[in-house]
């Protein structure tokens, strides 16, 4: 992620990233108290280009305002930090990772208030691969949102994420596939999850998923071409019916589903709503949104 040369935001200061570090008697590190966001920057005809960084930093700060995190930066002051670390480190393609934390000596359950903040960017190919991806119904189900603002991003959560995700590579699939509390498919530990049937696309309505900003991205793009997208909830056996799925993040970017357990899909990816709308993020993304056929 980083080598010597690479810079860091870390608290008003562009710094080099090894001396960007925080101490063992920090809160977030204790108790999982911190949010973070996951951020992709493209490079595209009209330079380096933070896609949806409004929509990004709009989310870190409702992140940090349902945990009680405060949070220094506004939304715009948080993009300029982020195109400047990208310069710095003289990266166009990148993924950045802006970290707020509660970085004091502090081992209350005390909401903390001040709080430190991180920009972090590495390169980082698509973060699942280019494969389409054999997946497996996880054993662990998402939060029960009652018990934590689930659609928040929030540090702890993501123990759910590394958990659900070890246990499905220990079977020997390539990820997790995770229900909520009531049986319904959610989301995989870090991207959400969409069924193709009958020319129409099916995604889990928000509730016990993070809403991705990939998922809102894709939802626009397929209703621009004219397909339907219904928000609903579903168990995983309808996905004996479904005939392609696909996976949606800013690292995962829009990934093919080859199969969920017994069940597989047959059809090319390339050959599905999923494989053409991820055409035309790609499309979107490097800022080349002509002539991609849907
Ligand atoms: N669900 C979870 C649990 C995630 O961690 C992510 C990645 N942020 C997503 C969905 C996809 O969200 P986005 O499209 O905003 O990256």
């Amino acid at each position: 992620y980083y080598s010597p040369d690479t810079v860091a935001f870390l608290d008003g200061e562009f710094v080099p990233a090894a001396q960007a570090t925080c101490g063992v008697y920090a809160q977030s590190l204790h108790y999982g108290y911190a949010v973070f966001e996951g951020i992709r920057a493209y490079s595209t005809p009209a330079g380096t280009r933070i896609f949806k960084a409004e929509e990004h930093f709009e989310r870190l700060h409702y992140s940090c305002r349902v945990i009680g995190l405060p949070l220094a930066y506004s939304v715009e002051e948080l993009t300029r930090i982020s195109y400047e670390v990208l310069e710095r480190n003289g990266l166009t393609d990148a993924y950045i990772r802006p970290l707020v934390f509660a970085g004091a000596p502090n081992m209350s359950l005390k909401a903390a208030s001040t709080s430190n903040v991180l920009v972090a960017v590495w390169e980082w190919g698509k973060y699942l691969g280019d494969q389409s991806l054999r997946l497996t119904v996880s054993p662990y189900e998402r939060p029960n949102p009652k018990a934590v603002p689930i659609e928040a991003k929030v540090a702890g959560h993501y123990v759910n994420s590394i958990i659900a995700s070890t246990e499905a590579k220990s079977r020997g699939y390539d990820e997790a596939l995770l229900l909520d509390m009531h049986g319904n498919v959610a989301e995989g530990p870090g991207a959400n999850f969409f069924f193709e049937r009958q020319g129409e696309l099916v995604t889990p309505p928000a509730g016990s998923i993070l809403r991705g900003i990939t998922r809102n991205t894709i939802i626009d793009l397929a209703r621009e071409a004219g397909i339907t997208v219904t928000e609903r909830f579903f168990g995983p056996e309808e996905l004996r019916t479904a005939e392609a799925a696909f996976m949606t993040g800013t690292a995962a970017e829009v990934i093919g589903i080859a199969s969920v357990d017994e069940v597989t899909f047959e059809r090319p990816f390339q050959q599905t709503i999923g494989g053409m709308l991820a055409q035309h993020y790609q499309a979107l993304v490097t800022g080349q949104s002509v002539g991609v056929a849907l």
